[in-house]
């Protein structure tokens, strides 16, 4: 018992430990592979940015902003600040900052924590990380194909197979103004049935009231008109642009026109991965265009597209349909017993690991039993025994701890000078 008391961590800010963390590490191999497969390069921000970019960014009638963020002003210099809530906000900050586009577009991607004020449930956090994928001054529905199609790699290379897309365009500025003053009218005709957030809402961002999660407003919300049916023919184009090439990739789509998004920058296409296997928060990935948001936050105006994966969620969807091994602790556990015996393992073992096997001596000293147990909960493939005979002959024990079909030899006695080579043959 310790005579202080814990301090607690903070609610809906996850801890990973192992095994679980190795799953993380997996996950995020993986995804740099994948994005490397595509010529998507890092770039990472601070965490930290002004309040005002996200205002701007993401909208001021929005969720995260009206009631998520992690604001606060800094007392040492008065400073407006709040953690990232989303990534696209603080790169296009820093793509304008570094004059980034300057001479082409660019493929960019970045992965870590973001941080809302919600509440925390399965699926929904308030320090979570996404996997954010930006490609910078692209105008073309070619573009927007390319990364559903990256999306469509990515879940096939997880063996993850029931997550379904949903397609909707948001048009053009001009063509969401005349479908808002027919929605305006619509949502005044039902009154009635609007929440105290739907009102205050509806003659700021009225598209924002059909993104309503209450079940009491959701026939208003189907009845609604539809923003899709505003769509000129440029629009429509782009639309069909990137169904054409959806189709030719074999990719099912379905057009779900109450798609709106969360955040107030988009236009053109917008598209959600949803499951059925994570309860109520389905959505593993978001995203579409935003042509307009470079010029907003004060830059040269270049069109550009991205999305966001939910790696929490994608986590779990992965570890629920498909076998993520823990990774081990080391290949070889070193054992020990004696002073001497000890300072040969450890130099013994810097040798193993210059050539390149992962190892661990044990620390401290215990008996011969208790080790085999850490080196068999460490999941070593092998164990090598050094005690006072082995010292005096200058050959290890090595102990297979994995045994195989073939009924080989679990035990041998190997030279100090064979045992990496005896080793790196067999594991
Ligand atoms: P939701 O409708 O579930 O709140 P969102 O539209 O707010 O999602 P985005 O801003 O598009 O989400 O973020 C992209 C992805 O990040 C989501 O599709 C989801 O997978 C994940 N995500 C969003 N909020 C959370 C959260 N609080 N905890 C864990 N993952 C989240
Ligand atoms: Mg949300």
């Amino acid at each position: 018992m310790s005579a202080f008391k814990k301090v607690a961590g903070l609610t809906g800010m996850k801890d990973t430990l192992p095994p679980e963390s190795a799953q993380w590490e997996s996950l995020e191999a993986l995804v740099r592979d994948w994005l490397a497969a595509y010529g998507y390069q890092n770039m990472r921000t601070p965490i930290l940015e002004q309040t005002r970019l996200f205002a701007r960014g993401i909208g001021e009638v929005t969720d995260i902003v009206e009631k998520e963020m992690y604001s606060f002003v800094d007392p040492l210099n008065d400073e407006r600040l709040t953690m990232r809530p989303e990534f696209t906000a603080g790169i296009v900050r820093s793509a304008i900052e570094h004059n980034f586009l300057y001479d082409r577009p660019r493929r960019i991607y970045a992965m870590g924590p973001v941080f809302r004020h919600e509440r925390p449930q399965r699926g929904r956090y308030r320090q979570f990380h996404q996997i954010d994928v930006e490609a910078l001054g692209f105008s073309g529905p070619d573009v927007d194909a390319e990364l559903i199609l990256m999306l469509a790699r990515l879940w096939r290379l997880m063996g993850l197979d029931d997550i379904r897309l949903e397609l909707n365009s948001l048009g053009q500025a001009a063509e969401r103004a005349a479908h808002r003053a027919a929605l305006i009218a619509h949502l005044e005709k039902h009154m009635d049935v609007l929440d105290e957030e739907a009102r205050r809402r509806m003659h700021v961002n009225p598209l924002r009231v059909l993104d309503t999660k209450n079940p009491a407003m959701q026939d208003m919300a189907n009845s609604a008109p539809r923003l899709f049916d505003f769509l000129g023919e440029e629009s429509l184009a782009h639309y069909q642009g990137l169904c054409a090439r959806l189709d030719d990739a074999g990719i099912s789509y379905t057009l779900n026109p109450r798609l709106v998004r969360g955040l107030d920058y988009y236009n053109l296409t917008v598209f959600e991965w949803v499951t059925d296997r994570l309860g109520a928060q389905g959505t593993v990935c978001g995203g579409g265009r935003y042509d307009g948001l470079i010029e907003l936050l004060g830059g040269k105006p270049a069109p550009a597209v991205g999305f966001a994966i939910g790696m929490e969620r994608l986590l779990d969807l992965w570890t629920q349909q498909a076998e993520v091994a823990p990774a081990a602790e080391c290949q070889v556990y070193l054992i020990h017993q004696g002073d001497a015996e000890q300072r040969c393992a450890a130099r013994l073992a810097e040798s193993l690991r210059d050539a390149g096997l992962r190892v661990l001596v044990h620390a401290g000293s215990a008996g011969f039993k208790s080790q085999f147990r850490r080196a068999d909960a460490s999941g070593a493939m092998a164990a090598v025994i050094l005690g006072a005979d082995e010292l005096s002959n200058s050959a290890a024990s090595v102990k297979w701890l994995r045994a195989d079909d073939s009924g080989s030899a679990q035990q041998e006695t190997v030279a100090f000078g064979q045992l990496a080579d005896y080793l790196k043959q067999r594991i």
